[in-house]
């Protein structure tokens, strides 16, 4: 039995999240034997010269489809988005030199958590007024010249907002993309850092991906642990100690994927088709709207409610679904209402079926 012929759930899950269905049958029918070599993936050297081209493969993929700069380091490390809430600060926040950070939602506010235990920071512009609603305009907020370092929060998973112009900054501009990585073209040279935690857009769990202009993992001291420079990991190209082999497989399977199928402009236009046909859906219906600013609403991550903020409806709403086949649709416990998270994997016959239950389901009350 081929996955093919296995039904699928439209799966509408924040993280981890759905992958494409060419790349799992391509791991699935490379799992028991891994080009040739008699053994999966997971069960190869890292140390090898097959698992070699496997992390090269990963590497390629992501550098040709973000265009990334030669002084730019590509790394696939562990710990989740989460780890680098501190590593970052841990590795670029210079004493005297106060971070600027953008505060738009759940993420944001996790990364500024981790801001207060090793650096200084300064909150320039937050949405927190309007329970995160909206991106604050970037160009209000006066950023210090001499700040170590601006962190923003490209999509906010948690509320639904997305940014889609990036703050010019003098400091270097970090930013956690783990929700909208590989969605959209960037221009890489923009950033000072990127991060992402795979499951969402680019893989599963376990892997975090890293880009960083290289002469920013000088500012490190020499005595913070090994493993928390990113120093370290450019010097080993991500091979200081184990990395997560499996993942970085399946990273390296879901960019030849994009990249075949037309990179990066092939997968904004159908992210951007996609999540407007849901917003349409969802503003026609009667029932539901989306609380967001109309152009900050994310693609990725589509936030809806009742309009009369009815919590049993929505569960009516969420349990009905199941039985159609569509899986994840409760808001994030700390947002409330629904979500329906819709990554670059998401099928456009989920778009549909989702689509076509909001309309029914609000006619017949
Ligand atoms: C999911 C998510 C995180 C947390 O990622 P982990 O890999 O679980 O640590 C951080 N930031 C954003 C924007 C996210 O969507």
């Amino acid at each position: 039995m081929t996955l093919t012929t296995v039904k699928r759930a439209y799966n509408f899950n924040a993280g981890p999240a759905a992958l494409p269905l060419p790349v799992l049958e391509q791991a699935q029918a490379e799992l028991i034997n891994f080009k040739g070599s008699g053994m999966s993936v997971m069960e190869l050297s890292h140390r090898s010269k097959l698992f070699e081209s496997v992390l090269d493969d990963a590497e390629t993929g992501v550098r040709k489809l973000l265009n990334i700069p030669d002084d730019y380091s590509v790394l696939f490390l562990q710990g989740g988005a989460s780890l680098q809430f501190s590593m970052v600060p841990i590795n670029l926040f210079q004493a005297g030199r106060p971070v600027d950070v953008y505060n738009t939602g759940v993420w944001s506010k996790k990364a500024i958590s981790e801001l207060k235990k090793s650096a200084e920071y300064r909150v320039v512009a937050s949405s927190e007024d309007q329970n995160f609603n909206y991106i604050p305009d970037w160009k209000a907020a006066e950023l210090n010249p001499d700040a170590s370092y601006v962190h923003i929060t490209s999509n906010n998973t948690i509320y639904g907002t997305q940014w889609t112009e990036f703050p010019t900054t003098t400091a270097p501009l970090v930013a956690d993309m783990s929700s909208d990585i590989l969605s959209r073209p960037l221009d890489v040279s923009q950033f000072g850092l990127i991060y992402a935690g795979a499951q969402k857009n680019i893989g599963p769990s376990g892997v975090t991906l890293v880009i960083i202009k290289n002469e920013l993992a000088e500012r490190c001291p020499e005595s913070v642990p090994t493993m928390l420079q990113y120093r370290t990991h450019i010097k080993e190209k991500s091979m200081y100690n184990t990395p997560p082999t499996f993942g970085i497989y399946i990273v390296s399977l879901v960019t030849q994927w994009i990249l075949a199928n037309g990179g990066i402009s092939w997968i904004e236009r159908e992210t951007t088709q996609r999540a407007s046909r849901l917003y349409q859906a969802i503003d026609a219906s009667g029932m539901f709207y989306c609380p967001n600013r109309t152009e900050d609403r994310s693609k990725m991550n589509v936030v809806f409610r009742s309009k009369t903020h009815d919590d049993a409806l929505e569960s009516r709403f969420v349990k009905e679904a199941e039985t159609l086949g569509m899986i994840g649709l409760k808001g994030h416990r700390s947002a409330g209402g629904l979500r329906a998270s819709i990554y670059n994997a998401q099928t456009n016959e989920a778009i549909d079926a989702l689509s076509q239950f909001i309309g029914e389901f609000s006619k017949k009350g």
